[in-house]
């Protein structure tokens, strides 16, 4: 259980696509955010990430493509830069994977891939959730 009063599972992120990474870090830190002075390249992803906290579990992720042919780099191409997906964070996401598919849901990989965060993920595809592109995550420890 991570957390007793919210359930197995709490929002871990919202990820926005973004053509330039700096330029919408300093849109979120006028809001009043503050991002991780480290920037990511997730190479499985093919993007370079900024995370800020927006609570004790949750936080922002800007994601800039960082080649044209990728997931984020044709998703901005195809509707513009934009909200991307959200992240709940579950225990075990391997397990959370095959019990979503005994129920029918649709996943992105077959199993679950590196993200970033030193983290464990997999993707519920939109046509499974109503639209949206939900992101599970298993933390495997601090990066
Ligand atoms: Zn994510």
């Amino acid at each position: 259980m991570l957390n007793g009063q919210l359930g197995d599972c709490v929002l871990d992120h919202i990820a926005i696509a973004v053509k330039d990474l700096e330029a919408s870090v300093k849109v979120y830190e006028a809001l009043g955010l503050k991002f991780d002075a480290k920037r990511e390249i997730v190479e499985e992803q093919k993007v370079k990430t900024a995370f800020a906290p927006i609570d004790e579990n949750g936080h922002i992720e800007l994601l800039e493509p960082t080649e044209e042919n990728s997931n984020i780099g044709k998703f901005i191409e195809k509707k513009g830069p934009g909200i991307h997906h959200m992240c709940f964070k579950v225990e075990d996401v391997t397990k959370k994977t095959d019990e979503l598919k005994a129920k029918g849901f649709q996943f992105i990989y077959s199993e679950p891939q590196k993200g970033a965060g030193n983290c464990l993920v997999n993707f519920i595809h939109p046509k499974s959730t109503g639209g949206v592109l939900i992101e599970i995550s298993q933390k495997l420890g601090e990066a």
